[in-house]
């Protein structure tokens, strides 16, 4: 039976029995014994199986000795209980059928040996052969099934929101315009300015940058819903935490205001990282030992720690009597940087942080207005070691302080005319946020680099593979 490598080294078949595996090599080791010990992948888990090949083999001169990290093998053969320390089980090869060989293999880009992040992204068609991005990969996907779990569990419906939409969401001209035209043959106005209303879609057309104003018009229908989906931005500094393209998982929820937005964003991020360390323990292990030692006990403060709630009024208090000289000196009114919001959860609060009722004139037209009137319903989780990793509020529900609102921010109302009549039919309080998976991917593989969070990272200048 063709079975994963997983299974086999888990303990799944009996010794004694026949089995197939299928993978790619990591290592081959001869012995003068007349053996071959080859390492092999397949992605099921962290750790390799060793097949022994005895030089029995008919193929074992003309191709077993020729196997190279990253050839593709079937074996088969029979497991037997491991004599080498750290494996439970190996496969005494009965035959080894080698599906490709890798060309030159001295110059294969991936070697049995620490390669730099920097140069894998260079080869990201080849990078998931690596130990670490076969571990990312698991951990990432594990992940998104928690996220979705924790919703279906909890009475949400996942929304697909539109990746293509004639709305800039914030007004927050970063976004990719999206064009069937051929360059040559833009339609001109006889002003010869490019004319709008010939674009497939009747005007210009984006890439979204958030789902949220689509996913509320659900909410105020199903009560409980969320997007996860692509989300594109073109940011145009390069970061260690913003990619031009990245996924977002945006609850919205009625009769909801901030407080309980953010204890469902902390019920969230609890949830997801139990399931990473009860599912991913192999993984795991190997980011707490190569990449980042605290990898599993910040993932286990974090699960056991009530986040911090903090007003943004305290904080700027906090950040200025903190007697630290920031790049950007921090006065109220304005938003808060990385260096600030590393310095909250990681000096002062010492845990994750909800930081709460930020200046309105900083913060999107759609979030509700505080009796202050000087502070609207937002909120940022802070996370040591990286810092926003969710922006959320209470959205605006009054159409008159909507449109208030809007007016000031020299927004055309004209545009959102569909999101104003959620207002008008039956408006109710509600609530959500944005979490940015990457994000959620770096802090818990403990990455220092957004780029290698993604299977295939966007970021200026690189679109390619
Ligand atoms: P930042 O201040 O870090 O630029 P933001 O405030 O612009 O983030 P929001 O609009 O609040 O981001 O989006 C919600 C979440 O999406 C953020 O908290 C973050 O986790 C994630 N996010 C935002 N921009 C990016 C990006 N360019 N790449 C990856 N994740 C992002
Ligand atoms: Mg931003
Ligand atoms: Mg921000
Ligand atoms: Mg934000």
């Amino acid at each position: 039976a063709v079975v994963s490598i997983k299974s086999a080294l888990a303990g799944a078949h009996a010794i004694g029995s026949e089995v197939t595996v299928r993978g790619w090599v990591r290592t081959r080791r001869d012995s003068k014994a007349g053996l071959s010990f080859v390492n092999l992948s397949d992605g099921s888990c962290f750790d390799p199986i060793q097949i022994v090949a005895p030089n029995t083999l008919p193929n074992y001169d003309s191709e077993v000795l020729r196997l190279s990290a990253g050839c593709g093998v079937i074996a088969t053969g029979t497991v037997v209980e491991s004599q080498g320390k750290g494996q439970s089980f190996e496969i005494q090869a009965s035959t080894i059928e080698v599906t490709g060989f890798v060309d030159d293999p001295e110059t294969y880009p991936i070697q049995p040996k620490p390669h730099s992040m920097e140069f894998l992204r260079e080869v990201a068609h080849l990078r998931p052969r690596t130990n670490i991005f076969g571990a990312i990969t698991r951990v990432r996907h594990c992940l998104a099934q928690a996220v979705h779990r924790f919703f279906h569990e909890n009475g949400y419906y996942w929304i697909n929101t539109p990746i293509i939409t004639t709305s800039d969401a914030e007004g927050a001209g970063q976004m990719f315009r999206v064009s069937t035209l051929d360059l040559a043959n833009l339609p001109r106005t006889d002003k010869g300015a490019i004319d709008h209303s010939k674009d497939f879609f009747g005007k210009e057309a984006f890439l979204t940058v958030s789902g949220q104003l689509n996913v509320e018009a659900y909410c105020l229908a199903l009560s409980k819903v969320y997007t996860f989906g692509p989300t594109f931005r073109a940011e145009n500094s390069q970061t260690s935490r913003h990619l031009a393209e990245f996924w977002m998982i945006e609850p919205e929820i009625a009769f909801a205001d901030l407080a309980a937005d953010a204890d469902l964003a902390e019920a969230l991020l609890k949830y997801v990282f139990k399931a990473v360390l009860e599912e991913r323990g192999d993984d795991m292990a190997f980011f707490a030992e190569r990449v980042e030692k605290t990898a599993i006990t910040r993932l286990e403060s974090f699960i056991n720690a009530p986040f911090a709630r903090i007003d943004y009024s305290e904080a700027v208090k906090i950040l200025q009597n903190s007697g630290k000289s920031f790049e950007f000196p921090v006065e109220w009114g304005m938003d808060l940087q990385t260096e600030h919001e590393r310095y909250l959860v990681e000096q002062h609060v010492g845990r994750p942080a909800v930081v709460m009722n930020y200046p309105e004139h900083i913060k999107a037209f759609y979030m509700r207005l505080n009796d202050d009137g000087k502070t609207v319903a937002a909120m940022d989780i802070l996370a040591p070691g990286i810092g926003e990793i969710v922006g959320g509020s209470q959205r605006e529900e009054r159409l008159d302080l909507l449109d208030a609102r809007m007016a000031k921010m020299g927004i055309d109302p004209v545009h959102y005319q569909w999101y104003r009549d959620l207002r008008r039919y039956g408006t109710v309080p509600h609530a959500g946020f944005g979490l940015g998976f990457e994000r959620l991917v770096v802090y818990t593989c403990g990455l220092a680099n957004i780029r290698d969070a993604i299977p295939y990272p966007r970021v200026p200048g690189h679109a390619e593979f």
